[in-house]
């Protein structure tokens, strides 16, 4: 189920109902070699078969399986984070990302493993089980959203959902060989999703064709009342999308593997567009930033699993249920971060820590803002390495966050940005990561084409 078109030729011929019944039993089959889904949304396949006999047969997503990473509310069915927590939480509304792609069509097949409250590299922080690598299984998908881009990379299901924060959509796209774009802030609605850190969060959309990452990124864009941080997408930012320039940032390149940096640089050079040399100043204190800001943020959000309102209970007394749901139903990194943003938000350390990192946020986006007045996108890796073994960086924090080092300092400043799988080295897939201005998605879309034409 390489792509959308495929999946809509063989329903073209064999019929809606006769498709799913043959497709799910597969699906269930193949996913164990990787097992990329937490649990397949029975109710909502049979519910939105039976809805899509009275809708027209011409929606763009008509009759199309997608798979949701598990962070995402889909009504009626759980909705687990990858937490104990969460383990049999309902979800009671659709989030508007399911609304849209809903009366687009599409069938919601199943909910995708992540880390814990999306907080990981590898999808090994996942409460449940990890997912593999479809590459070679002895390795990780990435993370957070390693389910949905492990499906979409094994060809189980020809698009997905996930969410970025600070890498987790582009990095396990990266790892599994696929596209994935994470919007620049704002452009696609947060409601329906669990939160991580607000001020970082976006949802954005994994395909095997680029063709198909770019509909359903235009099926879930745009302003939604729901969310006072969304905002419509600016008609002229779809239409004004000639590039010229290439940057190419120094920093993001010293360092680096030398077989991914030549696998990157020949690409982009093939494409016979003017490349030019930029300078992100402060770009190499990306991950100290968002350590700070993302923690603090996830403090805050995570206080609302106390026992009382959301998912598992343990205790009997007020202060002992605090205290018992959260120790025993929380995982270990995620205790991490709550400890961790508690004490840069905390008096005293405010100032010294969070109040800092919010004036190299500033500086890191106005780096970013220098280098788009000379170049019109700017490209750098995905990822540091390739796709790493199981186990190799659990016992290790500070190796798993340096994962993140090129894709957490796009968050910070709130663009958008898309790994595009440019090719392999020992059969292991390797990323490009386009970045663009904000808004400038089509622009970003301009350059995949061309890369995906040069082939
Ligand atoms: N891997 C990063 C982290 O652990 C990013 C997570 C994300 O984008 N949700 O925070």
């Amino acid at each position: 189920m390489e792509s959308i078109q495929k999946v809509k030729d063989i329903i073209e011929k064999e019929g809606i109902e006769n498709f799913y019944e043959n497709y799910l039993e597969w699906l269930k089959e193949k996913d164990k070699e990787i097992k990329g889904f937490l649990f397949f949304t029975e109710n909502t396949i049979k519910e939105t078969l039976k809805r899509l006999k009275q809708l027209p047969k011409n929606l763009p997503l008509y009759g199309v399986p997608i798979a949701i990473k598990d962070n995402i509310l889909v009504k009626g069915e759980k909705c687990t984070a990858g937490s104990k927590i969460l383990e049999n939480y309902i979800a009671v509304y659709d989030a508007t990302v399911i609304k849209k792609i809903k009366a687009a069509g599409a069938v919601i097949i199943g909910k995708t493993n992540l880390d814990e409250f999306a907080m990981g590299s590898s999808t090994e922080n996942s409460a449940f089980f990890p997912t593999l690598n479809p590459f070679e299984k002895n390795r990780v998908p990435g993370g957070s959203s390693g389910g949905s881009a492990a499906v979409v990379g094994a060809k189980l299901v020809p698009i997905a959902l996930g969410s970025d924060t600070g890498g987790s959509i582009r990095q396990p796209a990266c790892f599994c060989g696929v596209y994935g774009l994470k919007p620049t802030y704002g452009a696609v609605s947060r409601y329906g999703l669990i939160a991580m850190a607000s001020s970082l969060d976006q949802i954005g959309p994994f395909a095997n064709k680029l063709e198909d990452l770019i509909l359903l990124f235009e099926i879930i864009k745009g302003k939604d009342p729901k969310d006072s941080t969304s905002l419509d997408f600016p008609k002229e930012k779809m239409t004004k999308t000639e590039i010229k320039t290439i940057g190419v940032p120094v920093e993001f390149f010293e360092n680096l593997d030398d077989k991914i940096k030549n696998t990157i640089l020949k690409k982009i050079q093939k494409t016979n567009l003017k490349i030019k040399e930029v300078s992100l100043k402060y770009v190499k204190y990306g991950i100290h930033c968002y350590y700070l800001i993302m923690p603090a943020e996830v403090s805050a959000n995570l206080a609302r699993y106390d026992g009382i309102r959301y998912g598992k209970r343990g205790g009997e007394e007020l202060w002992e249920i605090y205290k018992i749901t959260r120790k025993k139903y929380l995982g270990k990194e995620v205790k991490r971060r709550i400890i961790l943003g508690t004490f840069v938000l905390s008096h005293g350390y405010y100032e010294a820590y969070y109040l800092r990192a919010q004036k190299l946020r500033k500086a890191i986006y106005e780096d970013f803002q220098k280098a788009f007045k000379e170049v019109d996108l700017l490209i750098s890796p995905t990822s540091p390495t390739l796709p790493f073994k199981l186990a190799e960086k659990t016992t290790n924090p500070i190796e798993m966050y340096l994962s993140d080092i090129y894709t957490v300092p796009i968050n910070l400043a709130g663009l958008p940005a898309v790994n595009v799988p440019v090719g392999f080295i020992d059969n292991l897939p390797v990323g490009l990561q386009i970045i663009g201005n904000l808004f400038d998605e089509y622009k970003i879309f301009t350059l995949a084409k061309i890369l995906e034409n040069i082939g």
